[in-house]
């Protein structure tokens, strides 16, 4: 199976390192020369307009696929018109867009957190009047790891936040969401085959800040929650005929009877950051999986590695710190991704294993102020 990979990230990377031990090969096609994934399968440099990298990317491939949900959909348009490419691109264009993502999210009764389109400082105005404050203001498309986004407190916050996005323009296609009082966060990852046949990783919690995902537990322990979050990431699935593995972000709501309720924030139409810990923590990783769903291969075990087992995930960001002190903590398992660092850059993540989710908590902690992370 020759695997074609749009994007050459640690997704990527990680993505062939599951791979190969299933015999596939990878070409990756990537604007940078130095992409992680350049040491564990061909490389192919060239611009998402630039047809003839796309050419010599294409060339011999079995099945694409996307590491990288960014890729402009008429790059995956035109791939599509050769090769066959999964997830499907329908899925890829409405996760790029945060207004389809929510529309979708609706159609499908699954609560999101008021929000309206903004292309206008006057539109923005009006938003932060129905919506209500405090807010984020977000662009539509190409953010991550909280780029994008600008807080507003109270409707006085509009033109600063609003020239915080646009740089003075006078229209941009963002939008305006309120801003979720949430207890936690969680994500589901899901896999679906082309048959059909889903299969859902344990819900996991996630801690943020600036935006960046910084750990990840598992499982999240609330069974009722996480039959509602399992519930929802199918009928999504289901919904966009989607073949590979997705995550879906939620944010955990306390209302004024003391019940959960979830909020669905984002998609990831790919593997996920929050579902690393798979690899250690659960039968089959959700990069194997995901090689197994587009393959058309039977889709593997996605519960805990051992009935009892947690499992717990560090992100190194910046910086990876020093190896051989993170080795020396028990249980650590070390993943580095041969990046340059450099400040907010995701270069490595660490996990661990184990019965007790406490120990396992303590060691992100230890690890994390080895190597100079921030958890909050
Ligand atoms: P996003 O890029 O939408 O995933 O946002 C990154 C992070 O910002 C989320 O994981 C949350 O921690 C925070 N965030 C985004 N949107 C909201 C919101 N409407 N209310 C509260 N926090 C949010």
């Amino acid at each position: 199976m020759r695997v074609g990979v749009l994007g050459g990230g640690q997704l990527g990377r990680m993505l062939a390192l599951a791979g190969h031990r299933l015999g596939f090969t990878f070409r990756f096609l990537d604007p940078s020369s130095d992409a992680p994934a350049r040491r564990v399968g061909e490389l192919v440099v060239g611009d998402w307009s630039d047809a003839g990298a796309i050419e010599r990317f294409v060339s011999g491939l079995d099945l694409v696929t996307y590491e990288f949900e960014n890729v402009p959909a008429s790059a995956a348009h035109r791939i599509a018109d050769e090769t066959p490419v999964f997830p499907p691109v329908a899925a890829l264009e409405t996760a790029q867009d945060r207004l389809c993502e929510k529309a979708l999210f609706n159609s499908l009764g699954i609560p999101t957190a008021p929000y309206a389109p903004v292309s206008s400082l006057a539109e923005l105005e009006a938003a932060v009047d129905g919506v209500g404050a405090p807010g984020i203001l977000k662009t539509r498309r190409a953010g991550y790891d909280g780029k994008g986004q600008a807080r507003l407190g109270t409707a006085r916050d509009t033109g600063a936040a609003w020239a915080a996005l646009t740089q003075g323009a006078s229209s941009a296609e963002l939008i305006y969401e309120r801003f979720v009082d949430f207890e936690r966060e969680v994500s589901v990852v899901g896999v679906r085959s082309a048959d059909g046949a889903t299969a859902m990783y344990p819900l996991t919690r996630n801690v943020h800040a600036a935006g960046i995902l910084r750990a990840s537990f598992a499982p999240d322990g609330d069974g009722a929650l996480e039959r509602r979050a399992h519930a929802a990431t199918r009928a999504v699935m289901e919904r966009l005929r989607y073949v590979g593995v997705m995550a879906i972000e939620l944010f955990v709501v306390r209302d004024a009877s003391g019940a959960s309720t979830l909020v669905a924030n984002e998609i990831a139409p790919r593997v996920h950051n929050s579902g690393h810990w798979t690899i250690e923590g659960a039968v089959t990783s959700q990069f194997e999986n995901h090689l197994r769903a587009i393959a058309g291969l039977p889709l593997g075990e996605t519960s805990m590695v051992l009935p009892g087992a947690h499992a717990a995930m560090l992100n190194l960001i910046g910086a990876t710190g020093p190896l051989a002190g993170t080795l020396a903590i028990p249980g650590a398992h070390a993943h580095l991704y041969g990046k340059q660092e450099r400040e907010g850059r995701k270069v490595g993540h660490v996990t661990f294993v184990g019965t007790d989710p406490r120990v396992l908590e303590d060691r992100v902690r230890a690890s994390a102020e080895l190597c100079g992370q921030r958890l909050v």
